[in-house]
């Protein structure tokens, strides 16, 4: 035992782990918690940061975000940061619809090389696959770079970005001999294109028809698919952003077969229904359509009852004119200067810029209404996407040898979500006006300060690339409850 006098010792707060809360002392010595003790301990620090009446969480991952639009791994991990997040898991994928030349595993290596100058926040990496990927170069590949889940998309056929059924078993397969986690976008993307195209044929592009080209049958269809492949090819599976309330029995049935299927859910899938849509338009366009009420129920009772792993926000840094001008490039989106909210949904962009909502929505939602508890949130938000993804316990645990990822939330203070509140580039939220009683007052990041005041104090370029562990992914427990 090193007899160094830690650097930082957080006296008095709350510390939530998964399994209770306790009043406890945590000491911090350079980027490691060394020491968890009862309140009052004798441990002296060079600084006491007094977190009495706060409780004290790890910090939070994101394990879904898309930071290639207008936010970047700068702007997005700014904030992630204010919305108490400390790690995110970005997906990348190659960029040769964007006209950059590269493969999957090139386009990552420079992103892990660019992330590590601009990033705020310690990241790991999930791939995307398309069809004209060769999975069996690339797979291997990033397992041995530590990007070792990677992500296919069951819909989007036209886009270019579904991948196959036949090359999607190719891949699982491969994932699997080398320990990684196959994730999908669970939605049947032919169904959507037929649904679409009529509703177009008859002239019918206003937002009322967008939940009807995409319902709930179709998320459920794949997501059975997807698991029958992954039990297949005996690969684990990570089912992203869940939407309908069906397809959680579904999906339980292969966990309680004790097959490796994990579950993500989102704050918009817990609080947004169609109604947004029908007031916003394509700004609420989201893939998973926004549902109805009982599909917040079923989230959440998913939550409860160890269906569902993981909250995630799926943010993909849009402004206004990016939604309304269906994914044009940025300079075309540039030259917008009338927003025309008359188009049709069906060519609006997808996709939210939610992160930094994500820990107020969960908390005032489901922790202050008394749907989950505190433990359930920091296992949803905190330990099992470390445990899925290979990072624990270097990340999602407060316990010694863990690194110093530290927040302090404060559960008295009221907010007011707003654009303007924001921090990144997007100029919008769905979450405008909502009132939140809870906030994150104060962040570190292996023991540097992150947040505090309200303000930024670390700068970019000091985050770590996380390689995740297959051999952590392996040992995180079979089946529905990530233990
Ligand atoms: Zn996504």
């Amino acid at each position: 035992m090193t007899s160094a006098i830690p650097d930082i010792l957080i006296a008095g707060g709350l510390l939530v782990n998964g399994s209770g809360i306790t009043k406890m002392d945590v000491a911090v010595l350079g980027e490691k918690i060394v020491e968890v003790a009862p309140h009052p301990s004798d441990i002296k620090a060079k600084r006491v940061i007094d977190a009495a009446g706060l409780y004290v969480l790890p910090g939070l991952i994101d394990a879904h975000n898309h930071p290639i639009n207008l936010d970047k791994m700068d702007s997005f991990t700014l904030s992630a940061a204010f919305g108490g997040i400390t790690t995110v898991i970005p997906f990348m994928q190659n960029m040769r619809s964007r006209g950059i030349e590269g493969t999957t595993s090139e386009t990552i290596d420079r992103f892990i090389e660019e992330s590590s100058e601009i990033s705020y926040l310690d990241f790991g990496v999930h791939a995307i696959l398309f069809g004209d990927d060769d999975v069996e170069v690339e797979v291997p590949k990033l397992i041995d770079n530590g990007v070792i889940s990677f992500k296919m998309y069951m819909t989007y056929p036209r886009r270019g970005m579904m991948m196959p059924d036949d090359r999607m078993l190719r891949a699982m397969s491969l994932a699997a001999d080398a320990g990684g986690i196959a994730m999908v976008h669970a939605e049947n993307g032919y169904c959507i294109d037929f649904l679409t195209d009529n509703f177009i044929d008859d002239g019918l592009t206003s937002r009322e028809y967008y939940a009807k080209s995409q319902p709930r049958i179709l998320e459920v269809e794949a997501a059975n698919r997807a698991a029958t492949y992954a039990s297949v090819t005996n690969c684990p599976l990570y089912v992203v952003h869940l939407s309908a309330r069906e397809v959680l029995d579904v999906l339980n049935r292969y966990r309680e077969e004790g097959k490796d299927v994990f579950t993500e859910t989102c704050p918009q899938y817990l609080d947004l229904t169609n109604q947004t849509l029908m007031e916003h338009g394509a700004l609420a366009k989201i893939g998973p359509p926004l549902r109805e009420r009982e599909d917040n129920a079923a989230m959440w009772e998913g939550l409860q009852n160890n269906v569902i792993d993981t909250i995630a926000s799926d943010f993909c840094g849009f402004s206004k004119a990016h939604k309304y001008s269906g994914g044009r490039s940025s300079a075309a989106v540039e030259a917008v200067d009338e927003i025309d909210e008359s188009g049709s949904i069906f060519e609006a962009s997808f996709g939210g810029n939610w992160t930094e909502q994500m820990l107020p929505v969960v908390y005032e939602e489901g922790v202050n209404q008394g749907r989950i508890t505190m433990m359930r949130l920091v296992q949803v938000m905190c330990e099992n996407p470390a445990k899925i993804f290979g990072l624990y316990p270097q990340k999602g645990s407060i316990s010694v040898g863990s690194d110093a990822d530290i927040v302090l939330f404060d559960p008295a203070m009221k907010h007011v979500l707003s654009a303007e509140a924001q921090h990144c580039k997007a100029d919008f939220t769905m979450f405008e006006g909502k009132e939140i009683l809870g906030k994150a007052v104060y962040s570190m990041q292996r023991g540097r300060t992150l947040i505090e005041n309200g303000e930024m104090k670390s700068e970019q370029g000091g985050a770590l690339y996380l390689p995740g562990d297959v051999n952590v992914t392996a040992s995180a427990p079979k089946g529905y409850k990530v233990e």
